[in-house]
């Protein structure tokens, strides 16, 4: 255990994580130079297109100082806040963190989040000040802003270009001399974290662990806690780009178990994985269900994919275990799912996966959050509402409760105005504003989930000219005034467009989206009303003029075969549409509500 080193890197998106880990298994000679790609640990393609990193992997490194062989287990973690949980898991894994701090743009929001995860777990922290290759890198500084985060020394801060290679060897020597060697006891029962799973198409459920006491050995019969199934341990192994079975991997290290497990949901991050006949007392603290944040319906646009849409949903469910779902019918839709997220880049990805791996065209809702209804009668008990159509009868309801979050925003002095009048029109409440340097500012709020869901980001990001970061924690559930605004579209209510929005802003929200609806939905032979409604009291109304016949006529006109050619293409091309009645519907007005600004 004296020559093992685990130990993850935090940072702020685009600080230079995946870059530094590549650095680090270069330096290491852990790739040869046939696998040597960009940001090797980046493996799904969704994930190299987004550049962001999804799931956190973990990889295996050996490096010799002085005749002494060191093994460093380095997990990377996502950066994103939907993936937050995984995040504290791999943290927990770990004795030690690089943080990264980009020179150029120093300390942001994920920088602290992750930093106090870090610090919450008693990880040795190695700061790293990274990109001091870049013309607009301010050193300086920079390491003045992270030696006050951390109160550390300056000499404790070590310039790095993970682009270079500057710094490389010193952080090598950093992770040896500070970070301290595992403790735990060999003699001990198995006492193992999984801190993360991958799914195989071929080999099932791959499950990562770190062991913390006892040892975990080929074809050992291993439970897990939280589950409580036991399995047989059929394959170990370490883990470099590829897997290397082994016999035995004993208190310190990391590893990962195959046991023949096909379905994502058995295998909980956060978990303890122990010995089936001699079970440890202490499973690992901390574990947590995670549970999803954003709900959607998601429809075929052609109804008769309804079971291959279930087929495909039930294989990526086997394969992402945060993904929940369960059928629901829309009055508009027809038959499709409920489906819950951890967040809107989970949402995208599912709806993306969908689409390339399982060739599906879908309908997504607008997404919404998960509401508690208490209706009057008694004994008061809540009804939880994920679909704002579910919603109780307005006269039989005494109250909705809504999930809040804390939201943390770092930006410069000069955007605190503008950040707070956002907040403040999204329904935020301040509770702290910290100057952590002169011309940067912390402020935190108290805002609904729902505000973020809607828009929040992109605003965020006009309002602060890009120049502001986000994070935000949930924080429990509060009463608001909430009513239900439905959409009539040739005098149909299209359920599917519903949604729950505070009282003060309904007329104005209703509004706009009769606006934008007006903007996306194509023009037909006849007029066709748009309304917004609260109950029975229409609040909004615009009109989808008919085309007019000459315009048709133009639209026939011309080389006919090409124009067929053109429209098989389409068609091909998967226009995402769908008619309500007789309204066609395009896949963006699903979303109208989320960009009325
Ligand atoms: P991550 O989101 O933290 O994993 O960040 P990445 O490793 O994907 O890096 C984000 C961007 O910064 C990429 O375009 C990298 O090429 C670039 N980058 C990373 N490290 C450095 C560096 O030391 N110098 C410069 N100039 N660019 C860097
Ligand atoms: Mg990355």
């Amino acid at each position: 255990m004296k020559h093992i080193r685990n130990f993850c890197i935090i940072a702020h998106i685009d600080h230079g994580k995946s870059t530094l880990a590549d650095r680090l298994l270069d330096a290491t000679q852990t790739v040869t130079e046939r696998e040597k790609q960009e940001q090797l640990l980046d493996n799904m393609d969704l994930e190299r297109e987004r550049g962001i990193t999804i799931k956190s992997h973990a990889i295996q490194m050996y490096h010799k100082r002085n005749g002494e062989e060191f093994t460093f287990n380095l997990i990377d973690t996502p950066g994103h806040v939907d993936f937050s949980y995984e995040v504290s898991r791999s943290i927990a894994a770990c004795e030690g963190a690089l943080l990264i701090v980009d020179a150029a743009q120093s300390i942001q929001a994920q920088t602290i989040s992750n930093l106090y995860l870090a610090l919450e777990n008693d990880l040795e922290i190695i700061p790293v000040l990274n990109k001091v290759d870049l013309p607009s890198a301010n050193p300086e500084e920079v390491t003045d802003d992270i030696v006050d985060l951390l109160g550390c020394d300056r000499e404790d801060v070590i310039p790095a270009s993970a682009k270079t290679g500057l710094g490389i060897d010193t952080i090598l020597d950093a992770i040896i001399d500070r970070i301290p060697s595992p403790k735990g006891n060999p003699e001990e029962p198995l006492r193992a974290l999984v801190f993360d799973s991958v799914y195989n198409p071929f080999r099932g459920v791959e499950t990562y662990f770190r062991v913390f006491d006892g040892s975990i050995k080929k074809g050992q019969k291993i439970k897990f806690v939280a589950t409580n199934k036991t399995y047989s341990a059929d394959e170990i192994g370490t883990l470099k780009l590829v897997q290397f079975p082994q016999k035995e991997i004993k208190a310190g290290d990391v590893g990962y178990v195959i046991t023949g497990i096909k379905d994502a949901r058995e295998v909980k991050v956060g978990d303890t994985i122990t010995d089936a006949e001699n079970p440890t007392t202490k499973a690992v603290a901390g574990f947590e269900d995670v549970k999803p944040m954003v709900f959607a319906g998601i429809y075929p646009v052609d109804t008769e994919d309804y079971e291959e849409l279930r087929n495909s949903m039930e294989k990526l469910q086997l394969n992402d275990a945060s993904l929940v779902f369960q059928p629901e019918s829309s009055a508009a839709l027809g038959f499709g799912f409920r489906c819950g997220f951890l967040g809107m880049l989970h949402l995208e990805i599912i709806q993306e996966r969908l689409e390339r791996e399982f060739d599906m065209t879908v309908i997504t809702t607008v997404p919404n959050v998960s509401y508690l209804a208490y209706t009057n009668k008694e004994p008061e008990t809540p009804i939880s509402v994920s679909n704002p159509s579910d919603l109780p009868e307005p006269s039989t309801l005494n109250r909705v409760e809504e999930p809040y979050i804390k939201a943390s925003i770092i930006t410069k002095a000069e955007f605190v105005g503008s950040v707070m009048s956002l907040c403040i029109e999204k329904r935020g409440e301040i509770t702290n504003q910290t100057y952590l340097t002169q011309d940067r500012v912390e402020l935190s709020f108290d805002m609904p989930l729902a505000e973020i869901v809607f828009d929040f980001y992109d605003r965020l990001k006009t309002v602060s000219k890009g120049y502001a970061s986000f994070d935000y924690s949930p924080i429990g559930m509060r009463t608001s005034k909430l009513v239900k605004v439905d959409v009539l579209l040739n005098a149909n209510k299209v359920d599917a467009l519903s949604a729950l929005l505070h009282v003060d802003n309904a007329y104005d929200i209703g509004k706009k989206m009769c606006l934008k609806l007006k903007e996306l939905i194509p023009r037909q032979q006849f007029d066709i009303p748009i309304q917004a409604a609260i109950g029975a009291k229409i609040i909004a109304r615009e009109t989808v003029k008919a085309l007019r016949k000459d315009v048709t006529a133009k639209c026939y006109g011309g080389d006919i075969s090409r124009k067929r050619k053109l429209l098989e293409k389409q068609k091909k091309g998967k226009k995402r549409m769908r008619a309500v009645g007789n309204v066609e519907i395009p896949q963006e007005a699903f979303m109208a509500v989320l960009k009325l600004n």
